[in-house]
């Protein structure tokens, strides 16, 4: 989850660029935009308060970038605030969003653009409600409501080399990335990680679409492909950061994780120890942990330990994988 203080990191010195970036000038946007649209995203204008009905809308769905349909913001994180403009306390992701420090009208604020296209969109302020504390002021005609089936699910079971191998495999996951979550410190390093002292756990974060896979399936495929009743420790590796852990985004995850936990446990003789806890943001590894597994085949590790892994899931799991001409994007 993103706080304050992140925003001010990433208004002095960017966030982390996203995978694709859309550049055009002003004429080739001007072509595809309403004027209106085009006057705030591109020239960084500003509706006048309570001009949409986006301010009262309250449904499930997303919200994505009027110029470049990057999903931006999820319904869950909308709220009330009584300003007239459309108002998030949190992005779907870290560096959904980029932010510039804004000293216009004798003003400070810091300013929140696409990080895609670059298209103006509002301020963030730092008086939304808990637990974020933060408050995306939008404007309604800088986002469009979308549908979405695309999610995100957060896992750990060990070192993320394997757990990674596995999910990239499904049959509706459209992206896996190794990375760090549940620590004390915002972006960790690999050697802060490896320390256990940072408090940090080696997960996965899955992009999947939930019209074709579960999160329950997720979870229940987590739970059977690696040991979730050992603590802190998955076969030789040890420490907090290998710990069995469920990232859950809202109460409904929370409750499919618990009756996967519940089903598991009556097929197992040992406790499950898989910690659920909630959802406080992802800090992907460095590029060479990245695919590694694909990457790295020949490796000894990949061998000896993933290997056996892998061939015990793809025969759990026969019907959901992915057919062979579907291939996952490369990070
Ligand atoms: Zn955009």
């Amino acid at each position: 989850m993103l706080k304050w203080i992140d925003i001010l990191r990433f208004a002095n010195n960017g966030n982390p660029i996203p995978d694709q970036k859309i550049i055009k000038t002003d004429e080739e946007w001007q072509n595809e935009l309403d004027d209106e649209v085009f006057r705030i995203t591109r020239m960084r204008g500003t509706e006048r308060p309570y001009s949409s009905e986006m301010c009262g809308l309250f449904v499930p769905g997303r919200y994505a970038c009027a110029c470049c349909n990057t999903e931006l913001f999820d319904a869950e994180e909308k709220f009330d605030s009584n300003t007239g403009w459309p108002s998030f306390t949190q992005p779907i992701k870290e560096n959904a969003i980029a932010y510039h420090k804004d000293k216009g009208f004798g003003m400070y604020r810091i300013e929140t653009v696409c990080n895609t296209c670059d298209a103006h969109l509002g301020h963030v302020f730092q008086d939304g409600p808990p637990p974020s504390g933060l408050r995306y002021c939008m404007n309604a005609l800088a986002l469009k409501k979308v549908e979405s089936d695309i999610r995100y699910a957060t896992l750990g079971g060990g070192c993320f080399w394997c757990t990674e191998a596995i999910f990239r495999e499904l049959n509706g996951v459209i992206n896996v990335e190794s990375g760090y979550a549940g620590g004390k410190s915002a972006h960790p390093t690999y050697r802060e990680v490896s320390s256990g002292l940072s408090g940090h756990a080696e997960v996965v974060e899955i992009t999947y679409d939930k019209s074709i896979l579960s999160f329950y399936q997720l979870v229940m495929i987590h739970l059977t492909t690696h040991d979730p009743t050992t603590l802190n420790k998955q076969g030789a590796d040890h420490g907090t950061q290998y710990r069995s852990v469920i990232y859950y985004r809202n109460e409904e995850e929370r409750q499919e994780a618990l009756k996967a936990i519940e089903e598991v446990q009556g097929q197992l003789d040992e406790h499950i120890v898989t910690e659920v806890v909630p959802f406080s943001g992802f800090y992907k590894a460095e590029n060479y942990h990245q695919n590694y597994y694909s990457e790295n085949g020949d490796a000894p590790y990949c061998k000896i330990v993933i290997n056996p892994k892998l061939n015990k899931f793809r025969e759990k799991y026969t019907t959901l994988l992915k057919n062979e001409d579907q291939n996952l994007v490369d990070n």
